[in-house]
């Protein structure tokens, strides 16, 4: 039998049609589809009428199937000759895992072909009317989790240079972390009425943005209850949104199709 091959896709931001003509082809011809809890579910209704759907999907801190098991099942049904896409949020390679279900492949000798997406911490911002650069306001522009806890030894963070050197950061899985966030970076050197925004649900029917400054958001995050998934994003770039936000004006004539 032939041996068969997985696609580690990336299903885009959450608005089922930001999702790569090539990420819904390999959705379209897959004989299994392994998928995340944060894609669009309007996405496996390209899926072929027989093809197998696998939930893998992990609300933070709990695991549908353990990752090992996610390579196991990857492994084994490639082996089995079948066409296998792995679909996962975003970008499959920005904090998606993709680089090690490619590695596992790799060892396994098993073909894979990688299919980027588009990212929650870029697509996010631009639905609130943020660009994450800017030729007058940003230059720089840095993807980073917050989701490592210092008080587990987790955080590997260079708050340091991320502070001093960095004009827009987009921060992920940030929301159990906002106020160490926001305190680390003005403790190395970020003003604290830098403007921060957070979004929530980006891009899908349902998304919500906030905006403050480092030194109020978390006040801001607490009342109006903000909650996963959400993007932090910090920057002066954040100022912008009052001029070219766009989504909530189009939400007010027309409910988006998510
Ligand atoms: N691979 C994904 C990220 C997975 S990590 C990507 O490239 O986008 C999960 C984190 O992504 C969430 O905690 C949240 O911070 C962010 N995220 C994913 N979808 C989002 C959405 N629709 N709106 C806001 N944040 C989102």
């Amino acid at each position: 039998m032939d041996r068969g091959i997985v696609y580690l896709v990336g299903a885009g931001p959450g608005h089922p049609k930001l999702i790569t003509v090539y990420g819904l082809e390999c959705i379209q011809k897959a004989d299994v589809i392994a998928y995340d809890r944060l894609i669009s579910k309007d996405l496996l209704q390209h899926a072929k009428q027989d093809a197998e759907l696998i939930y893998c999907g992990k609300l933070p801190g709990k695991h549908a199937l353990i990752q090992e098991q996610i390579h196991q099942l990857l492994v084994e049904k490639a082996l089995e000759g079948k066409i296998v896409t792995r679909l996962k949020g975003g970008d499959p390679c920005v904090f998606g895992r993709g680089g090690e279900e490619a590695e596992v492949l790799a060892d396994a000798g098993i073909p894979y072909e990688i299919v980027p997406g588009i990212t929650a911490g870029i697509a996010a911002p631009e639905f609130a009317g943020i660009p994450v650069t800017h030729r007058d306001h940003a230059s720089s522009f840095a993807i980073v989790t917050a989701h490592g806890r210092v008080d587990k030894g987790e955080d590997r963070i260079d708050w340091e240079a991320l502070a001093k050197g960095i004009d827009t950061i987009s921060f992920y899985m940030g929301i159990g972390n906002l106020p160490y966030i926001c305190s680390s970076l003005i403790e190395y050197g970020k003003a604290p009425d830098t403007p921060v925004a957070i979004i929530q649900w980006g891009t899908t029917n349902i998304q919500r943005t906030i905006t403050g400054e480092l030194q109020t958001i978390e006040a801001v995050a607490e009342k109006e209850q903000i909650t996963h998934p959400a993007i932090v994003l910090v920057g002066k770039v954040v100022q912008l949104r009052d001029k070219i936000k766009w989504f909530e004006s189009i939400q007010e004539t027309e409910t988006v199709n998510v």
